[in-house]
This record gives C-alpha cells, sequence and structure tokens, in this order.
C-alpha cells in the first residue's frame, strides 16, 4: 500500500492492497474512524467510489453538482405513500461535502436512550468523542456580518414571537456567506470531513483510494480476508478496472443506503434486519415574500433555527438556487408562479425539519421505500404553520407554504385551513437529507445488525460506522453524531488484533 492520495488516472486495470484496516466510504464515519485507527499505528487503506475534490473545482450550479457530488446524480428517491428525495454525498468527503455544516451535540435523551435500550457506549466515552469533533471541525457560530437577511428575518420573527432563535453552531469557521454549501463549498470555508479528519489521518500509515467503489468478499469461517471493488471512469461512472484489499480489520462506511446494500449484496448480515429501520427526518420548506429585499442566497445558506425538539421538530433557514427555488414551488405553474418568482429578490426561505418516530423505512438492492406515518405527517405539518407563523411575526406580506393547494396566503389567520392536519402526504413537498438506522447499532443479535461496538453480528472482523448504526432517529442534523460514531467503533477496533 502506499501512503497518500490516490485516483483513476493512476490506476493499473487491476491492483491489489494489504494493509491492516480497510475501510469503505471516505464520508463522515469512514474519515473520522480512519484518523483514529492511523493514530493508533494502523496502516489503513481507504476506498471511495467518487472522487478527490479540491474547493477551487466546485462549480455553483446544480446539474453540476448532481452529476459529482450527489448519489445517484441527485435522483435518488424514496417511494411510498408519498414521495421524498433522499440526498446524499459522493466523494472524498462524503455528504460533508454537500452539506451545510449545520452541528449539534448529540442530545442527551437520546444518548441516555441509546445506553438504556441497546447497550450502546459500552467504554462510557461517547461524549468525550463528541466533544473531540466538536474541536477538530472546529464548530462555531458564524458573525452576523456574513449571515444574510434570510437569517436576520427569520430570527426577527422568532423573536417577535417570544420564540428563542440562535444563529446555528456550524463546522465552517471561514464561511464568506456566498449561499451554496450543497453544491460543494467554493471558498473552502467550510471544514468538510476530508478537510479535518482525513487531513490528520494522512499524516499518518494511511492511502485514500478514490473512484473505487467496493462491490464483494472474500471469507472464510467467520472472517473477511479481502474486500474486492471496481474502479470507476469518474466522468461516465463505468467500471474500469479490478481491485483487491486484503486486511486484518474491514470496516465498512458507505453511509445509511450504500452499507447496507454493500452487507445484504454479500449475504453478511442475513438475520432480515439489514435495510430495515430507515429513519429519513423529513423537512419541508415555506416561502416568504417580504417589502424588504432579503435576497436569500447571499448570507449563511442554513444559518438560524428555532428549537421545537420537544415538540418534534426544529424549525432552520435554509436557500436553493432560483432553479431549485422554482423546482419546490407549490405555486400553480403559469401566471402564478412566475409572479411568485418576479420577486425572487425579497423571498425568504425556512423550514421544519422532525424527528421521525412513527415512520417506516426499507433500504433494498432495487430501491428506498417508506410509509410516512401519522404522527409524523402532522408533526410535519405543525412544524409548517409554525414556520408561516413566524414569517407574518416578521413582517411577510405573502406566505407559501409546500403544501399543494395551500395557495398564497396573505394574513395568519388563513393558515390553519390552508395546512390542514389532515393534508395527506402525497400533497406535502418534502425532501430527506438525513437517513439513518438501516444497519442499527443493537445488544440483540435477532433484532440489530451491529452489536454495541459495531461489528456486524456473526464477523470477527467486519464492522460498521456510519448513520445507518444509529439504533433511532437522531432529531438533530447527524454529522457530529456520526463522526463520534466514527470513532467510537475505530476505537474498538483499534483494540482488537
Ligand atoms: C444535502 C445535505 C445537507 C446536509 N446538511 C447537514 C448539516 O448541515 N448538518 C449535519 O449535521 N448533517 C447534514 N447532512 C447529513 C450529514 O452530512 C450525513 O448524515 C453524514 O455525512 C453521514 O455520514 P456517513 O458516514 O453515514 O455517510 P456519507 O458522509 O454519506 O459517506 C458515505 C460515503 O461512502 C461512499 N460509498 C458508498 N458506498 C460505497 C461503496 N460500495 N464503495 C465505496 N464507497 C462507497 C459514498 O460515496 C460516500 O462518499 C446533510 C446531508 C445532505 C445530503
Amino acid at each position: 500500500m502506499q501512503r497518500g492520495k490516490h485516483s483513476f488516472e493512476h490506476y493499473a486495470e487491476s491492483f491489489e492492497i494489504d494493509c491492516d484496516v480497510a475501510i469503505l466510504g471516505a464520508g463522515a464515519g469512514g474519515c473520522a474512524a480512519a484518523c483514529v485507527l492511523a493514530e493508533a499505528g494502523l496502516k489503513v487503506a481507504v476506498f471511495e467510489e467518487g472522487r478527490h475534490w479540491k474547493n477551487t473545482d466546485f462549480k455553483p450550479s446544480n446539474p453540476w453538482a448532481f452529476k459529482n457530488l450527489y448519489q445517484e446524480r441527485g435522483t435518488r428517491i424514496a417511494l411510498g405513500n408519498g414521495w421524498l428525495p433522499v440526498n446524499g454525498g459522493k466523494g472524498v468527503g462524503g455528504s460533508t461535502l454537500i452539506n451545510s455544516a449545520i452541528s449539534f451535540k448529540t442530545p442527551q435523551p437520546i444518548v441516555r436512550d441509546w445506553r438504556e435500550r441497546v447497550g450502546f457506549d459500552p467504554d462510557g466515552r461517547f461524549l468525550e468523542h463528541v466533544e473531540h469533533v466538536w474541536e477538530t471541525i472546529q464548530v462555531g457560530k458564524n458573525p452576523p456580518q456574513v449571515q444574510g437577511n434570510n437569517n436576520h428575518v427569520f430570527k426577527r420573527g422568532a423573536e417577535a414571537l417570544g420564540w428563542k432563535a440562535e444563529f446555528l453552531d456550524r463546522s465552517a469557521p471561514g464561511c464568506t456567506g456566498c449561499g451554496v454549501c450543497q453544491l460543494g463549498c467554493p471558498s473552502g470555508g467550510k471544514n468538510s470531513v476530508d478537510k479535518t479528519y482525513l487531513a490528520l489521518a494522512l499524516r499518518h500509515d494511511v492511502g485514500v483510494y478514490a473512484d473505487c467503489k467496493a462491490t464483494g468478499v472474500v471469507k472464510e469461517g467467520q472472517r473477511v480476508l479481502a474486500i474486492t471493488g471496481r474502479t470507476l471512469d469518474p466522468d461516465s461512472q463505468e467500471p474500469v478496472g479490478h481491485w483487491t484489499v486484503r486486511a486484518d480489520r474491514f470496516l465498512v462506511s458507505g453511509g445509511p443506503i450504500g452499507s447496507p446494500r454493500f452487507l445484504m449484496a454479500n449475504g453478511l448480515a442475513p438475520n432480515g434486519h439489514c435495510g430495515l429501520h430507515l429513519h429519513l427526518h423529513p423537512a419541508s420548506a415555506v416561502y416568504a415574500l417580504f417589502h424588504e429585499r432579503i435576497e436569500h442566497w447571499r448570507g449563511v445558506s442554513q444559518g438560524t433555527y428555532v428549537d421545537r425538539w420537544d415538540e418534534g421538530y426544529l424549525l432552520q433557514t435554509a436557500t436553493v438556487t432560483p432553479d431549485n427555488n422554482f423546482l419546490g414551488l407549490t405555486a400553480q405553474l403559469g401566471p402564478e408562479a412566475n409572479a411568485f418568482m418576479a420577486q425572487l429578490q425579497h423571498m425568504a426561505i425556512a423550514g421544519a425539519i422532525i424527528h421521525d418516530e412513527d415512520t417506516v423505512g426499507r433500504v433494498t438492492q432495487d430501491g428506498i421505500f417508506f410509509e410516512f406515518g401519522d404522527q409524523d405527517r402532522q408533526i410535519l405539518l405543525k412544524g409548517l404553520r409554525a414556520c408561516a407563523q413566524l414569517y407574518f411575526a416578521a413582517g411577510a406580506h405573502t406566505v407559501l407554504p409546500s403544501v399543494v393547494g395551500a395557495g398564497l396566503l396573505t394574513s395568519p389567520d388563513q393558515i390553519e385551513a390552508a395546512i390542514p392536519l389532515d393534508t395527506p402526504f402525497t400533497r406535502m413537498i418534502a425532501v430527506a437529507s438525513h437517513p439513518m438506522g438501516t444497519c442499527r447499532m443493537g445488544d440483540d443479535r435477532q433484532r440489530s445488525v451491529v452489536d454495541p461496538r459495531g461489528r456486524v453480528w456473526g464477523w470477527d472482523n467486519l464492522f460498521v460506522a456510519d448513520a445507518s448504526t444509529f439504533p433511532t432517529s437522531l432529531g438533530v442534523n447527524p454529522q457530529v453524531t456520526v463522526m463520534a460514531m466514527g470513532r467510537l467503533v475505530a476505537e474498538g477496533m483499534a483494540a482488537t488484533g
């Protein structure tokens, strides 16, 4: 194995690597784990199906970003009693390449619940890992001058209602407020995990192999001997060559969709739970028009929030590019939508994101499926109502919720009738960027995929560390928890040998 970064241009048609630990997937979980394992003196090889990127490569264009940085070129969708785009990143850095850098420590009630429910965190060190992540990715609040009006009017509305609104903690210490986090950070101000944990790991004996998709395994008894895969042409995504990695220990960190698919495809988790228990944190937006100029694209993309965790949701600002803005509107196509878009400079955007509890989802090789629960649907609708209320309190003259048929609201009295709690999910426009739970951790081998140390039940040397291992829905933006999970599992792996 050669230390450093490797990519498609330099691969032979077929190559083989020997190392101590092989990691599949260079996202939040995989990179945080790589750092722990490398610092423990192990020789680590990381394989990632996407590319290595520099911030100067990124273009503020949806077609470019979807093609290069998004799983399934931005078309990944869950189907069920409605439809739900399920975003995910691809590339060295994983979804942190395209996330908004929002950072929450794992909520204490969740840590307690996981400990009681499944024996999570057997060494009692998880909260130390969370603190380590917080420091390493340099979480802090961006100053008011880079927040932009979209965040300021939202704060003003919340405060008018007596609700506590705060600037979000973010892992973007150099944020310049250019508003395109989800297309790759062009300024380098965001600390995606390739810049933090992976950069630290690369000071040690680590090789990072981009454009390499893991597909197969060689196993013997209860041990995995090798993982095999294909090199991908980064432009066409066509498989071109072959690779094999032999290691003492293997870590699957392909994310909440990639990891269960890899395990299922190779018969590695046959108890029927792999791919189940999908949670999604569905989110939906509200658009508001003001007399003042907002220019939502200037400033921190997602900078402010109102904490309604006790009620099952958070309100958070958001910004999108105008083309996405248009596609997400529920205004009638034609004059109504055109008139709304003509006022783009005066438009503010925020939304509700829920802590899903009664939604049932699953990942298979063929798709992602879900049944949006009644309770969750109503909580999301209540979040949209709260967001509309907030915007009227901030001085909006028109509000458009993402509910088909709700129409343009001009007064807060119209909110309840426009957003009835029995609205079917088919009339709601929502998106999910936080899938989790599909290789859930547990202490009962019949009802979970990995044990409390992240080891796949039935295997001596196969582990999973990413958002798929969450035992339940988290309720807050997950990147910090995913990285802390990566550290927790890697510490256990480093101790086995
Ligand atoms: C648009 C968007 C915005 C978000 N905003 C925020 C935010 O502001 N704050 C927050 O906390 N969270 C946010 N998230 C969520 C957060 O980024 C993810 O929860 C987190 O990155 C998940 O980490 P992971 O390790 O599970 O997977 P990922 O970070 O997704 O990494 C998985 C990696 O594995 C690779 N992979 C998959 N299968 C294979 C295979 N077979 N072989 C090789 N490689 C493979 C993938 O290409 C990917 O790079 C956002 C997510 C998205 C999509």
